[in-house]
């Protein structure tokens, strides 16, 4: 039974778990309303995966070109295939262009046109006029725009009272017995001291769970443990079927080489040479949605067309772009060519395949950051002291695909929505209410369950065996056969977790039982994944199936819900997708098909 933990009590106004560009724009944006704020991070807040981001931030500047941020609407609309909340969307792409230019005033370095103003590429989807053409409205920092916004948000932080602590590990939520969340148990690598923070609301902003998959661009940290955290207390997660490949991952090493080249006028070519794009996306072309350019390139690797001794990757082509411009917009990736795959991208193309790169679903939540409770009555009833920011959330902005830069908008956007909503909620100092006995159990339990496990399979192999099932059966295309195989593999997978061996019980930087707790989060992720994607009969956006090659609005626009019991357990329920503006100011965009 459980060893006695002494445990370490802080009381917060708001607790921020996460300190990627989600979690320090939701801080910051916390302390400087007088709130007492704490951020909890496993990694130094510039360490994580938001410092990876390169091509850029989407907003309807119009530095470049004329641009609207109905355009923007328009595009992230049908970049979801339907699927998103248009409250949010138009939420989000009407606040883009204040909240770039906050950025600015913060002193992000953005690369410039001659004229000084903030420089915007073309990335994938984002068209002028309805649809008509691609428009410039990526904001950039060269290709390392995520590096200069998680500085800058960083240094912002530092001007601010918010308390940070860090390479300490969230491990549960801690919920009162009405369903109100009150704080968060975190454990402390250094010293392995156990923590309490208590505060009227906890947001999480942990973000993605890439690591779930075998090859995937993400960092290491991707472990989806907010999305655990969510789960363990019963609550659903939304969307999770949805899963972004990028089309242009190096082949081997899937470090990403972003859209933005393929935006500077880089293109895709097939074995014959062919740029094959033009064929699948006549308008498009390479800049077509995500989803799409990963597909043809299946498409063409499947048909025989693929480069390469085997045939099994594709050929990106920058060379014609000359030194100069990859050298001033490009440097980091052509940096990346070089050592993960030897290639000069001066010269010759980069072999690239499609990717995982992003979770469109995650925690649900409304336009303001507050996590739903579905209920019969109510699909939108909330659980109360809960947000959810970033990538590990759903608002829905992404809905069945994410639009490129359309994530970091999403970060400084909905951060400082949970900040807003935060103060409206939350009187700095007002007493928090008293805890209930044994309200860390269940966090303390799983921790003393997990250091000394004693069982036959390490972490490393059961997490391989979950990596390589997601890779093969919950791919850029699927099949009934494929996907019921993939639930069924995926559950024998689970009870594996019964039998895991973490090799010793110290608290102190164990990185085994830091790795067998993020192992858990990411199987709750995997399954909820494959159990969802089993159930949807349809095509829309990242789900692409085989036997159900159409998009059935009929009966599948709506978000699944899935909650997992700690037996592996997958129970799936459904809300509709808000089919309304927030304002009056635009109209809902109805349902077409999504050509590109
Ligand atoms: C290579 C790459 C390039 C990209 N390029 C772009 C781009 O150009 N434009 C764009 O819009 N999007 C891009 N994206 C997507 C975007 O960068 C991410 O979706 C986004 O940065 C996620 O930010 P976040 O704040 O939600 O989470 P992250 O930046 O992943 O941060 C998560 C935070 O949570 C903390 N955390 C996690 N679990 C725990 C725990 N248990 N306890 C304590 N702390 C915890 C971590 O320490 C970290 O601070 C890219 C993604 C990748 C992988």
């Amino acid at each position: 039974m459980s060893t006695a933990y002494e445990i370490i009590d802080h009381k917060y106004d708001v607790v921020v778990v996460g300190a990627g560009g989600a979690g320090l724009r939701a801080t910051f944006g916390m302390a400087n309303a007088g709130l007492k704020t704490a951020c909890i991070t496993k990694v130094f807040p510039t360490r994580s995966h938001t410092v990876a981001a390169q091509g850029g931030i989407s907003a309807a500047l119009g530095n470049m070109a004329e641009d609207h941020w109905e355009w923007h609407m328009y595009d992230t609309v049908k970049g979801a295939d339907w699927l998103g909340d248009q409250d949010a969307i138009e939420y989000m792409c009407r606040e883009a262009v204040p909240a770039v230019v906050e950025l600015e005033h913060y002193g992000m370095p953005f690369s410039r046109t001659a004229e000084g103003k903030i420089y915007q590429r073309p990335f994938g989807g984002h068209m002028r006029n309805f649809g008509e053409a691609p428009v410039q409205r990526a904001c950039a920092a060269a290709d390392r725009t995520g590096h200069a916004m998680l500085h800058t948000l960083y240094q912002q932080s530092l001007k601010h009272e918010a308390e940070f602590y860090v390479e300490y590990i969230a491990l549960d939520l801690i919920m009162g017995d009405d369903g109100t969340c009150e704080g968060v148990v975190a454990w402390n690598l250094d010293d392995g001291t156990i923590h309490v923070f208590r505060g009227h609301i906890v947001a999480l902003a942990t973000g993605g769970y890439g690591r779930s998959y075998f090859s995937c661009t993400s960092a290491h940290t991707c472990t989806g443990d907010g999305h655990g955290m969510i789960a363990r207390a019963g609550l659903p997660l939304q969307d999770q079927e949805f899963v972004q490949f990028h089309p242009t991952g190096i082949f081997g090493s899937g470090c990403l080489i972003t859209e933005g080249a393929r935006g500077e006028g880089g293109y895709l070519t097939n074995s014959a040479g062919e740029r094959f794009m033009e064929r699948y996306a006549p308008t498009a072309k390479d800049l077509a949605s995500r989803d799409v350019v990963s597909r043809s390139m299946t498409v063409e690797i499947r048909e025989g067309r693929g480069v390469g001794e085997n045939g099994d990757h594709i050929n990106l082509h920058l060379e014609h772009l000359g030194a100069d411009v990859l050298g001033e917009r490009l440097p980091g990736i052509t940096e990346s060519a070089k050592i993960f795959s030897g290639v000069d991208a001066t010269k010759e193309p980069i072999p690239v395949l499609p990717t995982v790169h992003y979770n469109m679903g995650g925690i649900p939540t409304n336009h303001m950051t507050e996590v739903l409770r579905p209920t019969a009555d109510n699909p939108d009833a909330i659980a109360p002291g809960l947000m959810a920011i970033g990538e590990c959330a759903s608002a829905s902005v992404h809905g069945a695909n994410r639009l490129g830069t359309n994530s970091l908008l999403d970060l400084v956007v909905f951060g400082r929505a949970a900040a807003i909503r935060a103060r409206e909620l939350v009187k700095p100092g007002e007493p928090l209410r008293p805890f209930r006995n044994g309200c860390t159990d269940q966090a303390l339990e799983r921790l003393d369950r997990l250091r000394h496990a004693k069982g036959g399979r390490k972490t490393s192999e059961i997490r391989l065996d979950m990596q390589r099932t997601m890779q093969n059966n919950a791919a850029v295309f699927r099949t009934s056969e494929v996907l019921s195989e993939g639930v069924e593999k995926i559950n024998g997978v689970w009870q594996q977790l019964a039998d895991i061996n973490v090799s010793d019980s110290s608290l102190i930087w164990n990185s085994d039982l830091v790795e067998s707790l993020e192992l858990e989060n990411l199987m709750i992720n995997a399954s909820t994944t494959m159990h969802s994607a089993e159930a949807r009969h349809e095509s829309r956006g990242a789900h692409a199936h085989e036997d159900h090659p159409d998009r059935d609005d009929e009966e599948w626009m709506k978000h699944s819900l899935a909650t997992i019991d700690d037996k592996g357990k997958v129970a799936l329920d459904y809300r509709p997708v808000h089919a309304y503006t927030l304002t009056d100011d635009v109209d809902y965009i109805e349902p077409r098909a999504r050509v590109y």
